[in-house]
């Protein structure tokens, strides 16, 4: 099994974790100061909610959102006001900014003047588009920016509705690559596809047929999927499906809540998939009638006491004496609880016994300790690598 970095600073090497299949080769693309593609770590987008041409309230979430450990953010443009605010958007914004163009195709060439990182444009919402790819093509590789080609469900080309009958996962891709092979045609190959669905049966079989015929990277989204739950574990389910296969080059959870949320549960699955160093990770178990302690209170006090650790630390929280010494060992601190006391185990070792109400204390007392030698220990925090299997 072999390790390598993405173009990041390298982890340690008992710190490199194995993931469940190499990415699919792709050409590669930058997106402002962020690579796409399979020679770069997967990256993490959302969308801002605010009305772009409202300047200050849109650079607010961006900052938010940058925060939050968003990469690159997406703005919607759907009117003049907007595209006029698309240039001091991207001047200030601490990330590449990505212009969502709908219906108008002007409004393309202004994000490109404004300095946008890269545009989407939606082959189904883009009334003739095609006559104007060739412009496009043209300015957009002068301005050395990338276009994403983002097909909705919701806005199949009508030519491909009336062949397939619905959004087919077939349909999807007959229509990214279609546009694909216009700007083809115009010698413009900075492309990155996206095939979004909302049933991530129907995207992820979308996105499996796209990677088998084109080398392009891929953005991966489920589509107006819906609720915090339901979107996180719809999303969860069919990004997983696909990057346990290597597919998938860059991310968009789509939820109805707060866009840093989305960016939370990003970045919790690539973590989940090795795809990211693993930051903070909790360990505890889920109760059961053995339980000595109140496991939900302690695991989330000590979540609450270790909140923006910025190292990666594996911490278990068990409730008696089953799994709780296996687990709390093989972890970097841990606690086995049993009889009104907790046995404090960090690197493997029991270090000492506490009564039940000092347990949270000296685990967050422990886990400080252990941060501050990481970070002497230059651990590189948030810094992707993957391991080839
Ligand atoms: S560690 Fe103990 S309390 Fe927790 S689920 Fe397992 S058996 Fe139950």
């Amino acid at each position: 099994m072999t390790g390598i970095g993405l173009g990041m600073p390298s982890l340690p090497a008992d710190r490199v974790t194995p993931v469940l299949a190499p990415r699919r080769p792709t050409r590669q693309l930058m997106v402002g100061s962020v690579g796409v593609g399979s020679d770069h770590p997967v990256s993490v987008q959302s969308m801002c909610t605010t009305k772009t041409a409202d300047v200050n309230a849109t650079l607010q979430q961006i900052a938010e959102l940058t925060a939050s450990g968003c990469q690159i953010v997406r703005v919607a443009v759907p009117d003049t006001d907007d595209a006029e605010a698309l240039p001091a958007i991207a001047r200030k914004s601490q990330i590449p900014v990505i212009a969502d163009i709908h219906f108008q195709p002007r409004y393309v060439f202004a994000a490109i003047d404004a300095g946008c990182a890269a545009v989407r444009v939606n082959p189904g919402n883009i009334r003739k588009f095609d006559d104007q790819v060739g412009e496009i093509a043209r300015r957009a590789s002068a301005a050395g920016i990338p276009i994403r080609i983002g097909v909705n469900a919701g806005s199949l080309d009508k030519r491909l509705l009336a062949k397939y009958g619905k959004a087919t996962p077939e349909a999807l891709v007959e229509s990214a690559l279609w546009e694909c092979s216009l700007f083809e045609e115009h010698d413009f190959r900075d492309i990155k596809i996206s095939v979004k669905h909302n049933d991530p049966v129907v995207m992820v079989r979308a996105y499996e047929l796209l990677a088998e015929q084109c080398d392009y990277p891929l953005h991966l989204g489920v589509t107006e999927a819906g609720p915090a739950f339901q979107g996180t574990i719809k999303s969860a389910v069919a990004f997983g499906a696909l990057l346990s296969k290597g597919i998938g080059d860059t991310i968009r959870v789509s939820l109805s809540a707060p866009p840093v949320e989305e960016v939370k549960v990003g970045l919790q699955i690539l973590e989940s998939l090795n795809l990211r160093p693993r930051g903070l990770e909790i360990v505890s178990c889920p109760s059961c009638g053995r339980a000595q302690v109140d496991v939900y209170k302690l695991a989330d006090q000590v979540t609450a006491g270790l909140e923006g650790l910025d190292v990666p630390l594996r911490v278990a929280v068990m409730g008696c004496v089953v799994n709780g010494p296996g687990e709390a060992r093989e972890a970097d601190l841990g606690v086995a609880s049993g009889n009104g006391k907790g046995q404090i185990f960090v690197k493997g070792e029991v270090i000492r016994t506490v009564p039940e109400s000092q347990i949270v204390e000296t685990l967050i007392d422990e886990a400080m300790k252990l941060a501050d030698a990481l970070r002497d220990a230059g651990t590189p925090s948030g810094a992707p690598s993957v391991s080839l299997v």
